[in-house]
């Protein structure tokens, strides 16, 4: 059953965007006392300071946020990446030494500094550090106006109180307008997953990408479902290992139109 009611786009902005704004308060810098990586930071930054303090200054001298879920990729640069790794690896290499771990005679544990700190910002957060992933956009010929839904889209991400692994699904639904620009379906993916490799809370992610998908669809209403497991709740804290945390955000005739709200559900119920 096709939903083709229009609805005014007056839609439901939502406040806690989480685009970069300002800090609310300014951070500050710390240096641990270890010894740093300094090499390959580019010729106009000051030198001796780890890469990770020049690339936080660029941010703020921009007066751009960086929080866990934020992504700070127009202030790094490609090449940059292998050297954080190393920094992070360093660091890492010191929170080994404070749980009293010995990496020399241990043989499990001798890279997993280097292992931990690749994982980090290669693949688990990888979202902060690279560029959003190009869309080719369609015009909408056929001026299709009813309901897609996008899903179940696998997802791994973190929380960002205790770093724990957050997995589970999303779905997606769309009403585009005849004017609407449509992305290729494995674009929602990729877009999900790149919101999703960062630290964050759940409720934010889903807001963030809902976002991202109105801004650049421009759809008549975007929902998403997003239903995930919290290691934090499973791993550690009342190791419930049945906890989930189920969340959604309704955007546009999504929100004002309750008959395709229920529509949307239900379809995921089949699922
Ligand atoms: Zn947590």
């Amino acid at each position: 059953m096709a939903i083709k009611k229009m609805v005014t786009k007056s839609l439901s902005k939502s406040a806690s965007k989480s685009a970069n704004k300002p800090a609310s308060k300014t951070s500050s810098i710390q240096i641990a006392p270890r010894k740093m990586v300094t090499k390959k930071v580019s010729k106009d930054e000051p030198a001796g300071l780890p890469l990770s303090v020049v690339i936080r200054r660029r941010i703020e001298a921009q007066k751009a946020r960086f929080h866990a879920n934020d992504n700070i990729s127009a202030f790094i640069q490609a090449d940059e990446l292998e050297s954080l790794i190393d920094e992070v690896a360093e660091k890492m290499q010191a929170v080994l030494e404070s749980l009293v771990i010995d990496t020399r005679s241990d043989h499990n544990t001798q890279n997993t500094s280097q292992r931990v700190a690749k994982m980090f910002i290669k693949e688990v957060f990888n979202g902060r550090y690279v560029v959003q992933p190009t869309l080719t956009k369609f015009p909408n010929i056929s001026r299709l106006n009813e309901l897609m839904i996008i899903g179940p889209i696998t997802v791994r991400s973190a929380c960002s109180h205790h770093l724990c692994p957050i997995m589970g699904r999303v779905w997606i639904g769309v009403l585009p307008s005849k004017d609407s620009a449509l992305i290729g379906l494995s674009k929602y993916s990729r877009l999900t997953e790149w919101v999703m490799c960062r630290p964050q809370i759940q409720e934010e992610a889903v807001v963030e990408l809902a976002d991202m998908l109105e801004k650049k669809i421009k759809p008549i209403g975007v929902a998403i479902v997003m239903d995930a497991d919290h290691f934090c709740m499973q791993w550690r804290g009342v190791k419930d290992r049945d906890s989930k945390m189920v969340n959604s955000v309704m955007r546009g005739a999504f929100l004002k139109d309750s008959n395709l709200r229920r529509e949307f559900l239900s379809l995921l119920e089949k699922r």
